[in-house]
């Protein structure tokens, strides 16, 4: 069997061979040890290894920060932006390759400070892609500086005093973003919610956003702490149309059902903080897709060259 890569036929060599999830393992993760990055690594390989997706047609794009180290530490392409540009990087390779598997990780900085302009657009193209926004409320790479997620009243190097405002709360942006198809919000220290959103995301055409809380024990130790000692501050969102995690039941006791269809339930449950939600909040698989409305037929390189130089000499003096 083979596939076009352009114009050329390539020949597949993989469709015999069974990937192990030691194959998608990159260089030895640099995260501080107790990092909530290493739980998000991991839970990224299963998935792939779960899917058997091929290693050279999968890419992982980032920006900056600590999660963007991410793509080193896989065996698959990669690419290590500039910081908040991974969403434009991801959207251009998705369009020109569309037959790539694409996944995007950020900071919290990353995407909703530098990046936000990004951000909005990315997920109102709807392009198929899955975007793993890793949010420790702080950014951590370019050491304690207060970031839009950082909780009020945080003192960070930036804020010496505490952070003065109330942190941007992300679900509320992406759920009030038009054209938006997918929202989610899990937790690396729940590693079975962690990896069953993963695949709901990945299984999801179009653009996914998944918030992951993600624990930074170095400069933000304090934040998830209660949640994560004390199960009752997390409420779980289950629907067999969004994740369903039957070996947490014991744990997380509280529970809601909660149809991910519904817009304005989802709209209402994320401006409700005093639990955190985990789960799928939206899924619209109907909404339209930026890369099938600007699909264009495949050219061959002389007809492209031709394109370019008809676009050089519109601007001929
Ligand atoms: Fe992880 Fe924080 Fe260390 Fe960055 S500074 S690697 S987020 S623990």
């Amino acid at each position: 069997m083979s596939y076009t890569c352009g114009l050329l036929p390539v020949l597949d060599q993989h469709e015999d061979h069974h990937y192990e999830m030691s194959e998608y393992e990159g260089a030895k993760a640099r995260w501080c040890p107790g990092c909530g990055d290493h739980s998000i690594l991991t839970a990224v390989q299963r998935l792939l290894a779960a899917e058997q997706l091929v290693p050279e047609q999968t890419m992982m794009v980032s920006g900056i920060g600590c999660s963007s180290r991410l793509p080193h530490y896989m065996k698959t392409y990669g690419f290590h932006g500039l910081h908040g540009r991974a969403l434009p990087v991801a959207t251009g390779i998705k369009l020109h390759r569309p037959e790539l598997t694409v996944f995007v990780t950020m900071g919290d900085g990353d995407c909703t400070s530098i990046g936000a302009g990004h951000w909005v657009h990315a997920m109102r193209y709807n392009v198929d892609m899955v975007a793993m926004m890793l949010d420790n409320g702080i950014y951590g790479l370019t050491k304690n500086q207060t970031s839009p997620t950082t909780p009020q009243g945080f003192k960070s190097n930036t804020q010496p005093y505490g952070s003065i405002l109330p942190p941007l709360n992300p679900l509320e942006v992406a759920l009030g973003i038009t054209n938006a198809s997918f929202v989610a919000q899990t937790a690396e220290w729940a590693p079975s919610h962690l990896y069953a959103t993963l695949r709901a995301a990945y299984k999801h055409k179009g653009f996914s956003f998944v918030r992951i809380l993600q624990r930074c024990p170095v400069y933000t130790p304090a934040i998830y702490q209660k949640a994560v000692q004390d199960p009752a501050r997390i409420q779980l969102l289950v629907h067999d149309d969004g994740v369903v995690t039957p070996d947490l039941d014991k744990i997380y006791q509280s529970q809601l059902h909660h149809d991910p269809r519904d817009l304005a339930a989802a709209r209402a449950l994320a401006e409700q903080t005093e639990t955190i939600k985990l789960g799928v909040f939206y899924r619209d698989p109907s909404k339209p897709r930026y890369e099938e409305t600007r699909r264009v037929a495949p050219r061959t390189p002389a007809e492209r060259v031709a394109l370019l130089e008809k676009e050089f000499a519109r601007y001929a003096v």
